[in-house]
């Protein structure tokens, strides 16, 4: 058995906050003296910083990242009747705001090079959407699974023949880019998480959306804070309480500084497994134009083998994990707006072979030669 000092994290929050202790504690201690917790002067000194690193015009933060997505839903006025088009291979999240708003998601397939959404089966289901004429379909709702972009040329295409509008679940890419243009800015509206585990985390629960637009951007600065217009005690329409901590606020201020070491420090520990597995075993693609954040580095292994070689390695003190191991359309709560087993094989079929590894920015090198090592191994015996 290893011993707990040989033991690797799948993230590592607390090396992060070590790295910078002294300046993460001094922006807790100032929002600690000053006592405007909520909405303090920090919150919009983040917004503008994220503005700015993002390119896009309005950037407003908020308590987490489905709250960001529910912010935009909210803004534009999705509901009853609607159908916002999904991939089926990601986190529960981009399924659920649809649906609380009244709205049914309808799922699509994914990729499975880049384990975005499918194109080609996205215009499928619109135009069988379209063809059965009960819901009106209004949006879609991309994600960019482990970090990397979707394939938003070919999804603004889709969205403008048409005549849809393209939002992203940006939650798991906040600092990637494609067509070196920041995430962000890819959309009409955007949405990340700040989750801890997040690439870009504070620590607690945070999210923010991004947009070009003013009224959009009015309309979620509103709704985060119950629907309020110019005053407080004046309500113009429904809203809900997303407002951002101003202590996470402080935090993610400091962080954002480490945040261009910390991607590139993902994309070398990337580029390691890339040179050690490639012969071995399927690793993710890498694609012109688009940058990943690594929020996961997640090979693909014939089921049986993906399985046992989950529990070995977690005896030799490596943990990984399975995203994601049930498609949304297989979800008990969502079954019924999807078509059941068989209907998106492409998303069915990663969800048995999908292993992320270990990837943070604090992994060292041999560390990422022991995780390689011991796949290479246990592949032989397996
Ligand atoms: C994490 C995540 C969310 C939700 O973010 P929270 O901050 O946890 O609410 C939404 N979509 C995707 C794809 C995610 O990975």
């Amino acid at each position: 058995m290893m011993t707990d000092i040989n033991k690797i994290e799948f993230v590592d929050l607390k090396a992060q906050y070590y790295s910078q202790k002294g300046t993460i504690d001094c922006a807790i201690q100032k929002v600690l003296d000053h006592g405007r917790f909520i909405m303090g002067p920090e919150v919009g000194e983040l917004e503008a910083a994220l503005s700015v690193f993002t390119g896009a015009k309005h950037a407003i933060g908020c308590s987490s990242g489905t709250d960001a997505l529910l912010l935009i839903m909210m803004a534009e006025n999705i509901g009853p009747g609607d159908a916002v088009f999904v991939p089926s291979f990601t986190f529960t999240a981009t399924a659920e705001v649809p649906l609380l708003l009244g709205a049914t998601p309808v799922f699509v397939d994914v990729n499975p090079n880049d384990f975005n959404i499918c194109t080609i089966d996205l215009e499928k289901k619109i135009n069988s959407v379209k063809a059965e004429g009960v819901l009106t379909p209004r949006g879609i709702l991309a994600t960019d699974i482990f970090g990397l972009p979707a394939n938003y040329d070919s999804i603004h295409a889709i969205a403008t023949s048409y005549q849809m509008i393209v939002w992203g679940d940006c939650a798991q890419s906040f600092g990637a880019s494609m067509g070196g243009k920041q995430v962000g800015s890819l959309c009409r509206a955007s949405a990340t998480s700040f989750f801890p585990a997040k690439p870009f985390g504070c620590y607690g629960d945070g999210g923010a959306v991004f947009t070009d637009d003013d009224d959009l951007a009015e309309a979620m600065t509103s709704i985060r804070a119950h629907g309020k217009g110019g005053e407080k005690y004046d309500i113009v329409r429904v809203g809900i309480n997303a407002r951002l901590d101003t202590i996470q606020a402080a935090i993610l201020l400091a962080k954002l500084p480490l945040f261009q070491n910390e991607i590139q420090r993902r994309n070398a520990v990337a580029d390691i497994y890339d040179s050690r597995l490639r012969d071995h075993v399927k690793i993710p693609r890498r694609f012109k134009g688009r940058s990943s954040v690594w929020a996961q580095y997640t090979i693909k292994l014939p089921p049986r083998i993906r399985d046992k070689m989950f529990v070995e390695l977690n005896k030799e003190g490596i943990p990984t994990a399975i995203y994601y191991p049930k498609p949304m359309h297989l979800q008990t709560a969502y079954a019924g707006f999807g078509k059941g087993q068989g209907s998106l094989p492409n998303s069915e079929e990663l969800s048995q072979q999908v292993l992320s590894l270990p990837i943070h920015p604090y992994l060292t090198d041999s560390e990422v030669n022991r995780v390689s090592d011991s796949i290479l191994d246990k592949l032989n015996v397996l």
